[in-house]
């Protein structure tokens, strides 16, 4: 008879089934972590992620292709950079990390790189936390070059390969982000960094993980060092960006994902998000799953533009943005909005209601299409002709009877 099935082993099964048969899972890296912490409310991203959808084959499969993502050229002119920055054994990248993070301690003279191979993620993630361990107990600099490391995402392992993983000489662990954008005059374009940033903090939580498994515990640095081209040269240079916050604010919207048994539960018999069904089929299977669509999306996820077409065809307010979402309270549609606006719906008590009834008086004001008060209708209609709608400077001017 064969074992039962663990629940951990048959959440993979149903995420399996719902990539679809022989289908490969696209494996979640940083970046799509820090976007699916940025939108925690949708559960639509967090089971295709989840389940390691392509995204982008499902987007074009959909007829909504997506324009998200790294060029080919950038990819490349990456690698090439990443590489020149870890030759001979990473010597130019420990003397950026000594200088800008840990001047204080010996020079990173003869630094340690050790072989991080293993079969499969679990293997590469285990050999990691033991290559980090030797590190700590042998004391001096080492390098870790693509190491991997694990953190459970709404109830599912996602593992994530940092460009570089230093240990320092009192034990302390720092995340290395390489980037090909410059850094001109030691800085460079705040929106880069800052997604740079978010990256970052998504391995440091991993990495605490691995850390709390050890005793004592070695400290996670929480300033990163970001290593740029230094300004229009291919010259590596670095800066240490502080990701405290990025780090907080991940972990916070981590917790917040519903958990992946919980969505996948709920989605009707038979559900296959494979790019390989007709059209028609796969629509119904993402419309399946709700979705919670804000512009924010048009730069984080490849199904932005399918997403925003459905909000927009359903007079979603959340097209409009979150800030304006949040203003409307209880309105959820375009038309829940007007109607309150009009007057013929919403609680005149609600301040969202009462807000835009206000805004509707004074627009109408502003054009000329107010209801005029009974007083004053009366008072110019000798004067108006019949079928013309008059200036409200000339109801102003009319005579008062
Ligand atoms: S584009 Fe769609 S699936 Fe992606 S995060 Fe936005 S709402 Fe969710």
């Amino acid at each position: 008879m064969p074992p039962p099935r663990t629940r951990g082993a048959a959440l993979r099964q149903q995420l399996a089934e719902l990539r679809g048969p022989d289908v490969p899972a696209k494996a979640l890296d940083a970046r799509a972590l820090a976007a699916l912490a940025a939108n925690p409310g949708c559960k639509r991203r967090a089971i295709l992620d989840g389940a390691g959808v392509n995204k982008a084959a499902l987007a074009g499969a959909l007829g909504s292709p997506s324009v998200f993502g790294q060029s080919q050229f950038a990819f490349t002119r990456g690698n090439a950079f990443e590489s020149r920055v870890k030759a001979d054994g990473g010597a130019e990248l420990l003397r950026l990390a000594h200088e800008k993070l840990d001047p204080g301690a010996e020079p990173p003279a003869r630094a340690r790189v050790p072989e991080l191979s293993a079969i499969g993620p679990e293997g590469r993630a285990a050999r990691t936390a033991l290559a980090l361990r030797e590190a700590v107990e042998a004391g001096g600099w080492t390098l870790l070059d693509h190491p991997m490391v694990a953190l459970d995402v709404a109830g599912s392992p996602a593992f994530l390969e940092p460009d570089a993983v230093v240990v320092h000489p009192d034990g302390s662990w720092t995340v290395v982000e390489i980037k090909s954008f410059p850094m001109l005059d030691g800085s460079a374009d705040p929106a880069k960094v800052g997604a740079a940033a978010r990256q970052a903090a998504v391995y440091v939580l991993a990495l605490e993980v691995v850390a709390a498994k050890l005793q004592p515990a070695p400290p996670v640095r929480h300033r990163i060092l970001l290593v740029c081209p230094k300004d229009f040269s291919n010259l590596p240079t670095a800066s240490a960006v502080d990701v405290r916050k990025q780090r907080a604010v991940t972990r916070r919207q981590l917790a917040r994902l519903t958990r992946l048994q919980d969505i996948a539960e709920a989605l009707p018999e038979g559900t296959c998000f494979s790019p390989e069904l007709p059209p028609a089929e796969l629509t119904a299977a993402v419309e399946s799953v709700p979705a919670t669509y804000a512009p924010e999306c048009l730069s984080a996820c490849e199904l932005a533009f399918h997403c925003r077409d459905r909000s927009r065809a359903a007079g979603a307010v959340t097209s409009l943005g979150r800030s304006v979402r949040a203003e409307l309270g209880g309105l959820s549609t375009v038309g829940d909005v007007l109607a309150a606006a009009r007057g013929e719906a919403g609680d005149p008590q609600d301040p969202a209601v009462a807000a835009l009834r206000r805004a509707a008086h004074l627009r109408a004001e502003a054009t000329g299409d107010a209801p005029e008060p009974r007083a004053r209708s009366e008072a110019r209609q000798p004067t108006e002709a019949p079928g013309r709608r008059q200036h409200p400077e000339s109801v102003e001017a009319a005579p008062c009877r």
